[in-house]
């Protein structure tokens, strides 16, 4: 596919326009053309500055334009112009840009502003219907939004991912995993209904019952087959607080154990995990959690064993359940094995639980550092062997003091084969996030060792699959979708035959 010059040259637009009025056919083409769309067409040096980073700020590449759409219709009007040329363009939504690999990038296409489209004020709507409460919410919007704007009628949606300021077109493309997927699912389970624009420039409202092909391709599909312009997202009344508490384990049986038995009941509403690998992570807990532990003693347990495990438990509740909370928290601490007097608690309101992690475009170092990460889904069957490989063996080696390390179980029976994303074929698998940050300088140092450990996987016959997947093959591709391949390249060619949409997964794109 070739990158195209500049989309609608100027001589052509006159030419064609002088040709609509000279036949008298001013017909939907003069639209496509119009000046106001030209407007939106951007490629002085900011725009295309934004469009070719990302949060990773390892990868960059140039688009030829960038288009800040004000309404759906400009969007439609991109593809089909793309569609309609003999050689087409490709075209990269960029919902907020916090891939970390280029994936919501373009070289030489045209990248999609999906943020512009909320300008003319927020598309978050509230709805009703005989199976209770939604949010229709545009694919543009960001989670943030969503909370505050659902909150406000004591209503929230149930599954979430920890950082908010992501958009919901962005996250539903990949799954949406935080604490609360063990019980709801991740974020795509909990979609109604979908509006996209095809990869042909059609508009399409899809779901579970119609046009479902599109509906569980586009949820977990990496952006492959349409642009999510709207997304219907199931209600639950909002809790408004949340009792919290981090457990510190020496042992990884007791760990794995403890988690496992968490989200095997529904008693807790929220459980994940972190490793701690130097107590800077404890030190930085201490702006959430009052009541804090025993440094000392987490000290000396890194120094004889160099890793620690933390099992993160959230119990929602409200004024009506507010009698009984502790009491119910107590009952779910009396089974497991936490070290007893290395426990951090705290009560905070369900947005402030939920909005914990901060806005990160408000860090003033973000120009400056790379984030090398990698997301993996382990099966259950192996979690010790991978702990001793990998945790006990060779993170501790890495020494990285600014790395946050995220480790939780989740249940597959919440999500739904039929929709794009990858996991493993196990009823239980372990979300491993290892988020580095490092200068640029230092980022081949982590990509080093993300190798080392897919390569240990590898050896080991650890079946682990990407999440937030980046691969530069085609055949890794292939063995990451495994028996999804065939439905996932059928549903291309359905769906985006010309392969417009987001090459920056290098999927079916080279870029
Ligand atoms: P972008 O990076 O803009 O786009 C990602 C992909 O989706 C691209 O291929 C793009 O073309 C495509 N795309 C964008 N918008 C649309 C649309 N409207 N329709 C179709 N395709 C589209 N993930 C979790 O699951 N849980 C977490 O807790 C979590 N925390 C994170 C914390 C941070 C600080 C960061 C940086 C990322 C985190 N992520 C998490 C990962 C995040 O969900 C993905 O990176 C997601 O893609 C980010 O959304 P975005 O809007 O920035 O997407």
């Amino acid at each position: 596919m070739a990158n195209p010059p500049p989309i609608f040259p100027q001589n052509t637009i006159v030419l064609f326009i002088l040709f609509c009025i000279i036949i008298g056919k001013l017909g939907p083409w003069t639209n496509a053309l119009s000046l106001d769309f030209e407007n939106k067409l951007r490629n002085d040096s900011e725009s295309i500055r934004t469009a070719s980073n990302d949060y990773g700020n390892l990868i960059h590449e140039i688009p030829s334009s960038i288009l800040f759409p004000s309404r759906i219709d400009d969007i439609i009007q991109l593809i089909k112009s793309s569609n309609a040329r003999s050689i087409p363009f490709t075209i990269a939504a960029r919902g907020r840009g916090h891939s970390v690999r280029g994936q919501a990038m373009t070289r030489g296409g045209v990248v999609v502003d999906m943020t512009s489209l909320s300008k003319n004020g927020n598309r978050i709507r509230i709805g009703n219907n005989a199976l209770g409460s939604y949010v229709d919410v545009g694919g543009e919007q960001l989670w943030i939004d969503v909370l505050h704007a659902t909150t406000k009628h004591g209503l929230a949606p149930v599954s979430w991912t920890d950082y908010l300021y992501l958009s919901v077109g962005g996250t539903l493309s990949n799954a949406g995993i935080s604490g609360q997927s063990f019980l709801h699912g991740p974020e795509i389970s909990n979609v109604l209904e979908l509006d996209v624009i095809t990869g042909q420039g059609n508009f399409v409202t899809c779901s579970r019952n119609k046009n479902s092909e599109l509906f569980f391709g586009v949820l977990g599909g990496l952006g492959q087959f349409g642009i999510i312009t709207r997304a219907r997202i199931i209600l639950d009344k909002a809790p408004t607080r949340a009792k919290w508490v981090r457990l510190i384990y020496s042992n990884f049986s007791d760990f794995s154990r403890d988690q496992e038995h968490l989200i095997s009941s529904n008693a807790p509403n929220y459980v994940e995990g972190i490793l701690i690998t130097n107590e800077n992570t404890t030190n930085d807990w201490r702006s959430f959690f009052s009541s804090s532990s025993n440094q000392s003693e987490i000290a000396s347990l890194l120094k004889n064993q160099g890793l620690l495990y933390a099992i993160e438990l959230v119990k929602y509740y409200d004024n009506q359940t507010a009698n009984n909370i502790d009491k119910e928290f107590q009952l779910m601490l009396k089974e497991l094995n936490f070290i007893p007097q290395l426990i951090f608690s705290s009560d905070v309101s369900l947005i402030d639980f939920l909005a914990r992690v901060g806005n990160s475009d408000n860090n003033p170092n973000g120009q400056l550092e790379t984030h090398p990460w990698l997301n993996l889904f382990i099966p259950k069957s192996r979690i010790s062997d991978f702990n001793a490989g990998v945790l006990v063996n060779m993170l501790p080696k890495l020494n990285d003091t600014s790395g946050l390390f995220i480790f939780y179980p989740l249940n597959k029976n919440k999500w739904d084969d039929r929709m794009s994303a990858v996991i493993p074929d196990e009823d239980i698998f372990y979300t491993l996030a290892l988020l580095h940050t490092s200068l640029p300088k230092e980022a081949n140092i982590f990509d080093k060792f993300n190798n080392q450990i897919l390569r240990f996987c590898e050896n080991a016959g650890i079946k682990v699959k990407q999440y937030l997947p980046y691969y530069k093959s085609k055949e890794e591709w292939i063995k990451h979708y495994g028996s999804k391949w065939d439905i996932f390249q059928k549903r291309k060619m359905q769906f985006d035959p010309k392969m417009i949409l987001s090459p920056g997964q290098r999927i079916f794109n080279s870029v």
